[in-house]
């Protein structure tokens, strides 16, 4: 069985008020009082539901994260959010690179990178999202895509940043209801751990979670998730119900209890 502990992650995307995030964490917290045995969960809200959702969060054993950083440290950027203000809310973990951020940011690798370095300052682990677009898949440029987007780590040299995720999502099934099938997404995984173990070596690879993004629901994730290399998911849509975010909880863990079911 993996050493790494299953993850999966809500990410809100621009959804949810502060209002509407606590009633959620009540809700989820009538279903699910502790995340199952061996499994981890975190929850990203926007900015202005971080704080109040941490705080009903609190004992909870789900962890807080955020959807962005600003690749400074602090001063004159108005409108961003540097990773010590993360930090000072409790968050633990921080999306890097998400695709949607990619499309209508246009940011690049070295911005992400500069990104990462600031959350690993701040004590935040990043979770850096890597994807191809339907077309990039089309022309067989999937693992180009994906070394490439990797090249965000360069700046850490053979090391990965402390407590570094990677998720894998093909834009393409991000909130289309189109998922990747379980063996596209496994070999899409396994590519990006083989690059990783060229970067940082075997044992820290093999380490690294590895989690699949793009239209997981209860129904499919437990497939997904049984697979070698995933290691749970991150979920938009699916996880904006407190059901639905219990169900996928359940997912991971009997994807860990007896994988490839
Ligand atoms: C996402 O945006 O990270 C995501 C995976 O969205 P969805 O689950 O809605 O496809």
């Amino acid at each position: 069985m993996s050493a790494r502990t299953p993850f999966v992650v809500a990410n809100w995307k621009m959804n949810k008020t502060a209002t509407e995030a606590e009633a959620f964490v009540a809700g989820f917290r009538g279903l699910l009082p502790a995340p199952p045995p061996g499994v981890d969960l975190a929850i990203a809200p926007p900015f202005p539901a971080l704080e109040r959702t941490g705080r009903a969060l609190a004992g909870s054993g789900v962890g807080l994260a955020a959807q962005d950083v600003h690749a400074e440290q602090k001063g004159a950027y108005t409108g961003e959010v540097a990773a010590s203000m993360l930090a000072d809310l409790g968050v633990a973990f921080c999306l890097v690179g998400h695709s949607e951020r990619r499309r209508d940011r246009h940011e690049t690798e070295e911005q992400f990178a500069r990104k990462m370095k600031r959350l690993v300052e701040a004590g935040i682990a990043p979770l850096y999202c890597v994807g191809e677009t339907l077309e990039q898949r089309d022309r067989g440029e999937t693992d180009a895509v994906l070394a490439d987007q990797l090249t965000a780590l360069d700046l850490f040299g053979p090391d990965l940043p402390p407590g570094f995720v990677l998720a894998y999502e093909p834009v393409w099934a991000i909130g289309t209801g189109r998922a990747a099938t379980p063996e596209m997404a496994q070999a899409a995984h396994r590519h990006l751990r083989t690059l990783l173990s060229r970067r940082a070596g075997a044992v820290a690879a093999e380490a690294v979670r590895v989690l699949y993004g793009g239209s997981v629901t209860p129904a499919n994730a437990r497939e997904l998730f049984s697979q070698p290399d995933i290691d749970g998911g991150l979920v938009g849509g699916a996880s904006l119900n407190p059901a639905d975010f219990a169900a996928l909880a359940e997912a991971a863990a009997a994807a860990t209890a007896a994988p490839g079911s």
